[in-house]
């Protein structure tokens, strides 16, 4: 004879219970042959589930063999034991333990996903199976809006969708009023007709008497056995072909596991896809608003020239003041005949207030050489600038910056040839400046007034020396030795150093560090905002899982691997970040762009918004895996026990 399909040998399941250990199954031996019709009989807490449990590999004992097949149960792995529960054993449960958020037809295709059927393939045999049970009319409800008769016969459905040579049902009438019950008998009985091996636990007798052969058990040992019917099996039916679906098939079937899951709870997804939209979109916006901030500021310090060299007094370290009375004109003059020098123009500067008939303006007053426009890359917009001979001549003259020129002529006429009074000596307007806009810092730049030095030295400042002197030279990819000969003969001249000389490249190189510590601390709180929505991501998805248990355990005892359920999960938590990212990178572009109608400066580049939905997308794969990996992780058994 040859091997049982089912051998049991000296088999225990002890539960530890506090110091001692609760026998639910106390070394039970039995073997059942295939195409047996078996009832196990027994009161409630003898064992029928543990035993049932065992039996369907979805629990292992805890001493004594279970061989399948001849095979030794305790020798396979987590996987070949799944594709072993998966073209072996149909289940059906007490408690039906379908997935409430899938359509009838889903929950009996459920276990071909496992075995790698193709939808519509899949999708059809459920359909026939649905209409075979005489579910025909119901197959696109839910379990909720099905009878307890329904359901079951819905769970006897999914029973069969891969074929299985053997059915366990355990109590699978208990929750069933009475004509249900028999409809479902008939089933099991119309099952084994056609060659299936049935095994039906029951705590009732007139149930067990339906199957051929009565096991009886009582705290978990065998009580009495009425022993197998010698008759020769009948054939089994043809089973669809089974086999280990393709990755591709896998991740297709995981993304529309995920979006069916995640439709199932509209509003917890949106949530959550929230946390992660306002992390992403935050970093797109800030990131922008920073770069576009930086950009400015540079652009406005490259527009004031970056081959610059701006000498003021003071010895380095001490802070430089216009009082010290150390760059003289003399020095200026000297300076221009630098090697690599174009021009030089010394400067000093005040507040004064302007008048022109009744009208009092208060504004910056700076005394220059005649090359001032040159040197500063700064042209009059209308008249002239004042020429070396005015300079030399003390000559009353002034040239307005615009806004000056707007503040002290609103009449709209031309200022050219008027007077201004600058501290009550009448100054005749020769130009006016080009407009310039705000610096970086925000002061107005055009709210100046330019008179030439010596004037201003005998009339406003009473000083005879310069504040500053700004020396342009010729070639900026020589500015570090114009400015060590710079350096060198003011040192000649003065013996000593009182004096500082910076280049605009520096500054230029200062600022964008400065902007750059803006930029990264407005990326890090965005960023904070990013985990904080990642975390959120893994909260969601725990929540899931816990919520989900039970599903977990429906999908491992209808053959689902470990790697099926981690895949699972961890797609929908993908496809949670993917999505909620992509929308955070439209809406942080929308809103930057909103911000920048209103006004601020905002540079968008590639980098930020990849960077963005790259992090949200590692968050989703590091939070989700978290969660995916303890729902994986859990027993078959554990899982269906949970509430
Ligand atoms: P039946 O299905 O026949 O009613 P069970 O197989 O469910 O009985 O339980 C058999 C015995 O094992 C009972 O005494 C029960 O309390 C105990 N038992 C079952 N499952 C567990 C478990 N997970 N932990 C501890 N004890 C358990
Ligand atoms: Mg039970």
């Amino acid at each position: 004879m040859s091997a049982p399909l089912i051998e049991l040998a000296a088999v225990s399941r002890c539960y530890p219970n506090g110091d001692s250990e609760v026998r639910a199954l106390d070394e039970v031996s039995l073997r059942i042959a295939q195409g047996e019709f078996i009832a196990l009989l027994g009161p409630s807490g003898c064992g029928k589930s543990t035993l049932m449990n065992v039996l369907g590999c979805l629990d292992r004992p805890s001493s004594g063999v279970y061989r399948v097949n001849g095979q030794d149960v305790s020798a396979l792995d987590a996987d070949t034991l799944a594709s072993l529960r998966r073209d072996t054993f149909g289940f059906v449960f007490q408690r039906y333990n379908l997935i409430a958020t899938a359509s009838a037809t889903d929950n009996v295709a459920l276990p071909a996903i496992y075995a790698g059927l193709p939808l519509a393939a899949r999708q059809a045999r459920a359909r026939a199976l649905l209409a075979k049970l005489g579910l025909a009319e119901r197959a696109g409800h839910r379990p909720g809006q099905l009878s307890g008769g329904q359901q079951q016969r819905v769970s006897i459905a999914r029973a069969l969708m891969n074929d299985a040579p053997v059915v366990l049902a355990d109590e699978p009438t208990g929750a069933l009023d009475t004509r249900s019950g028999q409809e479902v008998l008939a089933l099991l009985k119309q099952l084994h007709g056609e060659g299936r091996t049935i095994i039906l636990i029951t705590h009732d007798l007139d149930i067990a008497r339906h199957a051929e052969r009565i096991v009886r058990l009582r705290d978990g040992r065998v009580e009495s056995d009425s022993g197998p019917v010698a008759r020769a099996p009948a054939p089994l039916p043809a089973r669809p072909p089974s086999g280990q679906p393709s990755l591709r098939a896998e991740l297709g079937e995981s993304l529309s596991m995920a979006f069916t899951a995640l439709r199932a709870n509209v509003f917890r997804t949106v949530l959550t896809l929230l946390g992660v939209i306002i992390g992403v979109a935050a970093v797109v916006a800030m990131m922008a608003i920073g770069d576009g901030g930086k950009r400015d500021v540079l652009a406005r310090i490259s527009a004031m020239g970056t081959n610059l060299l701006l000498v003021r007094p003071g010895a380095p370290g001490v802070r430089p003041s216009g009082e010290l009375a150390s760059l003289t004109l003399a020095d200026a003059a000297a300076l221009e005949k630098v090697s690599g020098v174009e021009a030089v123009s010394p400067e000093r500067g005040g507040s004064v207030t302007l008048r022109v008939g009744n009208l009092d303006y208060r504004t910056q007053i700076k005394g220059v050489w005649a090359n001032y426009p040159q040197v500063r890359d700064w042209p009059v917009a209308e008249g002239m600038f004042f020429s070396k001979a005015d300079v030399d001549g003390y000559a009353p003259v002034i040239v307005l910056g615009s806004t000056v020129a707007d503040s002290l002529f609103p009449d709209g006429r031309s200022p050219l040839g008027r007077y201004v009074l600058v501290k009550n000596v009448p100054f005749e307007v020769v130009g006016v400046l080009s407009s310039k806009g705000a610096t970086p810092f925000g002061s107005d730049q055009d709210d100046i007034v330019l008179i030439p030095l010596t004037t201003g030295f005998m009339r406003v400042f009473g000083k005879q020396y310069a504040s500053s002197v700004t020396v342009r030279v010729k070639d900026v990819s020589q500015i570090d030795a114009a400015e060590s000969a710079v350096r060198e003969l003011l040192l000649a001249r003065h013996q000593t150093e009182d004096f500082q000389v910076r280049n605009t490249a520096s500054i230029l190189e200062t600022a964008s560090e400065t902007q750059n510590t803006l930029t990264v601390l407005l990326g890090s709180v965005a960023a904070i905002s990013l985990l904080v929505g990642g975390i959120g991501v893994m909260n969601i998805m725990l929540v899931s899982v816990t919520e989900r248990t039970r599903e977990i355990g429906v999908r491992m005892a209808t053959g689902a691997r470990m790697r099926d359920i981690l895949l699972q999960f961890n797609i929908e938590a993908i496809v949670v970040c993917g999505a909620g990212g992509a929308l955070g990178i439209v809406l942080g572009v929308l809103s930057a762009w909103l911000a920048a109608s209103a006004g601020v400066s905002v540079a968008f580049s590639p980098w930020p918004a990849l960077l963005a939905f790259s992090c949200a997308f590692v968050t989703g794969c590091v939070f989700g895996y978290l969660p995916a990996r303890k729902a994986a992780g859990m027993d078959p058994v554990q899982a269906l026990a949970a509430e």
